[in-house]
């Protein structure tokens, strides 16, 4: 058990790259941390140097208190997991599991008790003398798991660990990460390209573009107040609706305006809102937050506006509309019961408290 702290780290690779600027990341003990972000964000190298497998260029990194920068990876009791799993092919599954243990030449039955643990908790006991071969992708994504859980480590630490898996598998593997975390009760740090592993998975999501991290914070913040314009659309499926417009005041009113959409702002954004009027921003509205006025029993023609139904997809559960009212086209996640007609005209609500407006130069949410 551990808390790990980066502080200030840079790392920029030969050659120039500057992989991670300047990240500051406090995990506290026994948390699940997800690093987040577009592939090639410096997620993986901020992990790596972590656990010791990448040279930190600038900066400080803590692990329970020990400051490792100078740490070999093997003296960090961390484990990793990797996504190609990393295991031996010519070894069993046994030997795959115990092979660290042996190493730090661990009493046999300590070893063996330790592996029969961790077979339990993963329900891999039948596999024991295969080898990796001889197992699927989720069976030896398991292997890679009891590996690591063997050592007891004080975090653990994976890279991207369901990506080789198919949809279905990625799903239940999920939902085993899950519960393997609050029995083990050891501090995760996890990284993913995902944001819906990221969602399900993480007490905090750090997000990271280019390197930096965009906002740190438990998932519903980063999913209802997000920092800035890249957290909004990177988080959520599908993408927030985004369109550029201006803020208008018309009778003591603000509005957005975009051409011909013109949405009235509730009342409580009005002291933020009121100083860009007339000035160029960004709005945002998730899919959600869009309704079919059929269903909206106190819809006003303030916040209601127009467009044609291109496409419906039925998922069962709930209906997207693909829509366009001209100028823009927009998605809209409504209940099952919606089932506009295609190439249709039909009218659409805007829930006004919900939605979000980023400043066009800096992209920071305003609110
Ligand atoms: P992510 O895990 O978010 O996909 P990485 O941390 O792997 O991103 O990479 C961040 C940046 O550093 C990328 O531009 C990548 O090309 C670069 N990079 C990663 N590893 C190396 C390396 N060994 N040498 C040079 N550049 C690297």
């Amino acid at each position: 058990m551990a808390q790990i702290s980066v502080r200030n780290v840079t790392k920029v690779y030969k050659g120039g790259v500057k992989a991670v600027d300047d990240v500051n990341l406090g995990i506290e003990n026994k948390e699940f941390m997800v690093l987040v972000g577009p592939s090639g964000c410096g997620k993986s190298t901020t992990l790596r140097m972590i656990a010791g497998l990448e040279e930190i260029t600038d900066g400080k990194i803590w692990i329970a208190d020990r400051l490792v920068n100078d740490v070999p990876a093997k003296d960090r009791d961390i484990a990793m997991v990797f996504q190609n799993y990393a295991l031996y092919p010519h070894m069993t599954v046994f030997e795959n599991m115990s092979f660290g243990l042996r190493l730090r030449r661990y009493p046999k039955h300590e070893i063996v008790r330790r592996v029969q643990e961790a077979t339990e908790i993963l329900g891999i006991k039948p596999l024991l003398e295969r080898r990796p071969r001889q197992l699927s992708g989720g069976e030896r994504q398991r292997v890679a798991l009891g590996r690591a859980i063997v050592r007891k480590p004080q975090a653990f630490l994976f890279d991207e660990p369901l990506s080789n898996l198919d949809a279905k598998l990625r799903v239940q593997m999920r939902t085993e990460i899950h519960k393997l975390r609050l029995r083990l009760q050891t501090t995760f740090v996890y990284v993913t390209h995902d944001q819906t592993e990221a969602m399900t998975l993480g007490d905090r999501i750090a997000v990271m573009k280019d390197g930096k991290v965009q906002q740190c914070a438990d998932p519903i913040t980063i999913y209802d107040k997000p920092a800035n314009k890249f957290v909004a659309s990177f988080i959520g499926s599908p993408p927030i609706n985004l369109m550029q417009g201006r803020i208008i005041k018309k009778e003591r009113k603000y509005y957005f305006e975009e051409g011909k959409l013109q949405v009235k702002l509730v009342e409580d954004m009005y002291k933020v809102m009121g100083p860009y009027e007339g000035k160029e921003i960004i709005f945002g509205i998730r899919a959600e937050d869009i309704y079919d006025k059929l269903f909206v029993s106190e819809a006003s023609a303030d916040n209601t506006i127009r467009a044609a139904c291109e496409v419906v997809e039925p998922l069962g559960s709930e209906v997207y509309l693909y829509l366009n009212s001209g100028r823009h086209t927009f998605i809209a996640r409504v209940g099952a019961h919606n089932r506009p007609e295609v190439n249709r005209d039909m009218d659409l609500v805007f829930d006004m408290s919900k939605v979000h407006f980023f400043d066009r130069e800096t992209e920071k949410t305003i609110i």
